[in-house]
């Protein structure tokens, strides 16, 4: 595609922190952006040079955004894919392809897909009563994850089964269709992430190391405690998933490495990752910046790793020890402005840089 010219308007769907950062990175490059989110006061909107605000199954509010952007975008993976569709329908190039969000939204759809271009996944299977339920504890065995198939996030909607008592009634509990998953007993986490451009270039940072609490991340380090195999495992799995869905943009798979060295894929994200939120200060060119490189067709820009890396989320309350981290030189401080600190709600990050 031609290279959009700065001075162009960039669309994205989504307010949160993600399209606060990829704004704020789509500015440096010259270019305007428009969020449309169907939330007031948002963080993304405040460092945006326009938002819409409307619903995102509302036709006439897609098409007035598709009118004003040269190509749209998403900060998050639940976007309706009919948004996306009528985006296109009104005449919007949209990055990446909608089939990828679609696939993403459904953690069955997902692992099928994954499973079907060769990546290694836990046992799964669909269930939608609690017979089938029943029926897929027999096969996989236990401990076992049930998830609802789709709008899970941050380990929400989740049920741990350890023994048959948990599986009796977990069904009515989780409350929607779900998968179950067998329970990997993983070394550590990694994610890739990767981007691709319209001409299908191809460029990837290094593997990052992620711990959950609570299963949310908390903190990301630098370089990852694994071989070289592992990376060469994890990119050859992103390199067929951008290929697959003809992919524009950054892409990111979280992987459990297994204490025989193998790789499993927990998840895919069409997008910039958390755990990516290292790359601002300490890589060459930041995840945000790739994005939109690559959706607006501009080369890809470099991503070698200048530091070793410590990024850690400040959930909740802890972004109140604002001033503490202020005051530490080594640490970088990122806050998203969010009005409210609710418990388990990403406000901010920092990351540490080591020489
Ligand atoms: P998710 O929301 O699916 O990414 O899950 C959040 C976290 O729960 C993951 O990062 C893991 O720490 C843990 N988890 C999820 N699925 C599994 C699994 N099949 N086996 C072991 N741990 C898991």
């Amino acid at each position: 595609m031609t290279p959009l010219k700065p001075g162009s308007t960039i669309g994205i769907l989504g307010g949160g922190q993600l399209g606060r950062m990829l704004s704020i990175a789509a500015a440096q490059l010259g270019f305007d952006v428009c969020i449309f989110t169907d939330e007031p006061d948002s963080p993304a909107s405040r460092v945006s040079a326009k938002t819409i605000i409307g619903n995102y199954l509302d036709d006439a509010a897609l098409a007035d955004f598709a009118r004003r952007v040269s190509v749209v975008t998403t900060e998050f993976e639940n976007v309706p894919a009919q948004t996306a569709e009528a985006l296109i329908a009104a005449g919007a190039r949209v990055a990446p392809s909608p089939q990828a969000l679609a696939v993403a939204q459904d953690r069955f759809d997902e692992k099928s897909f994954l499973e079907s271009i060769g990546i290694a996944t836990p046992p799964f299977a669909a269930v939608s009563s609690q017979a089938e339920l029943e029926h897929a504890v027999a096969r996989i065995g236990l401990p076992a994850i049930l998830k609802t198939r789709r709008l899970g996030y941050d380990g929400r909607g989740q049920l741990r089964l350890r023994t048959e008592a948990d599986v009796a009634g977990a069904y009515e509990k989780l409350g929607a269709p779900g998968i179950l998953e067998g329970f990997c007993p993983f070394e550590r986490e990694v994610s890739i992430i990767a981007a691709r451009g319209w001409d299908g270039a191809i460029v990837h940072y290094d593997l990052c190391e992620n711990e959950h609490a609570g299963g949310i991340l908390s903190r990301t380090t630098l370089p990852a405690q694994i071989s070289d195999a592992i990376l060469g495992t994890a990119l050859e799995a992103a390199q067929k998933v951008l290929q697959a869905f003809d992919y524009v943009g950054v892409l990111t798979i979280e992987f459990f490495v297994m204490p025989d060295g193998s790789l499993v894929a927990n998840e895919m994200a069409p997008r910039v990752h958390n755990s990516g939120h290292w790359t601002i200060e300490g890589a060459l060119t930041s995840q945000f910046e790739q994005h939109i490189r690559a959706i607006a067709g501009w080369p890809l820009g470099p991503t070698t790793r200048i530091a070793g890396i410590e990024m850690l989320n400040l959930i909740g309350e802890e972004a109140g020890d604002w001033s503490a981290l202020a005051a530490d030189p080594n640490a970088r401080l990122h806050l998203y402005g969010k009005r409210n600190a609710r418990a388990g709600r990403k406000m901010g990050h920092v990351t540490k840089l080591k020489f």
